[in-house]
């Protein structure tokens, strides 16, 4: 999976070099010369994290950050501040206006990078690679292949087919165990950004995952919170009474 990267910086020099090491660290850096270009581009797709020069010509980097905090389409995409001050006062302000990150001029690329993975980590866990084991599934994202352990892993694990949605589903949900989602939530996060399907959908697709994970005893990893969405959680106590 491509992970964007929306790098705004009026330096060309600078710009120039940051694509050259997203590139090379498997990360797509997508340009932006000013704030008003990269309003434009947000409109367009949202990326998965903003790098952002504090100084701009015309809309600065804090106003661009505080604009992207206040709507609600993009007020998730995880920021990184990229600045020449020091000054704490700066950090400070940065961080309130709703920045994840910051990062102080000069820096060395490969700084930059863990940071932006680290941030990436933090706020976005299913674009990540990593192998995910809970409730006694374990999902590895990079071969595209979930597994089911019984509850003493006493036999060999068993592999699970599920359709691409329900993959996709299953992956959000486990990167974010115990947390509770809306629908329209998962179809924004999910199904992404522009798409316009009914919450019923997501209903379906559930109602298919917990099929197949009934045949193994597990259809209640995925629960129903009610009047609220959906959750993964283990805790098999939790979901009595709110299927
Ligand atoms: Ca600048």
């Amino acid at each position: 999976m491509s992970i964007t990267v929306l790098v705004v910086e009026d330096e060309p020099a600078i710009q120039e070099l940051i694509s050259y090491n997203l590139k090379k660290s498997g990360l797509t850096p997508i340009s932006a010369l000013n704030a008003e270009q990269a309003v434009v581009m947000v409109n367009n797709v949202l990326p998965d994290l903003v790098l952002l020069d504090w100084m701009l010509p015309n809309l600065s980097g804090i106003e661009f950050a505080r604009q992207l905090r206040r709507n609600t389409r993009t007020q998730s995409i995880p920021i990184i501040m990229l600045t020449a001050r020091t000054d704490l006062d700066d950090k400070v302000v940065g961080l309130e206006a709703g920045a994840d990150d910051y990062i102080t001029k000069p820096f060395s690329p490969r700084e930059l990078v863990a940071r932006i993975k680290a941030v990436l980590r933090r706020r976005v866990p299913e674009i990540s690679d990593e192998i995910i084991e809970a409730g006694g599934l374990k999902i590895d994202p990079t071969r595209h292949r979930i597994f089911a352990y019984d509850d003493n892993k006493a036999t060999e694990p068993s592999e699970i087919k599920l359709g691409p949605t329900e993959f996709r589903l299953l992956h959000f949900l486990m990167a974010h165990k115990e947390r509770v989602y809306t629908r329209a939530q998962l179809l924004d996060r999910i199904w992404g950004d522009h798409v316009f399907i009914e919450d019923r959908t997501i209903d379906v697709h559930i109602r298919r995952l917990r099929k197949v994970l009934e045949k193994i005893g597990k259809d209640y990893l995925v629960q129903t919170v009610r009047g609220t969405g959906y959750r993964f959680s283990s805790e098999f106590e939790a979901s009595i009474g709110e299927q």
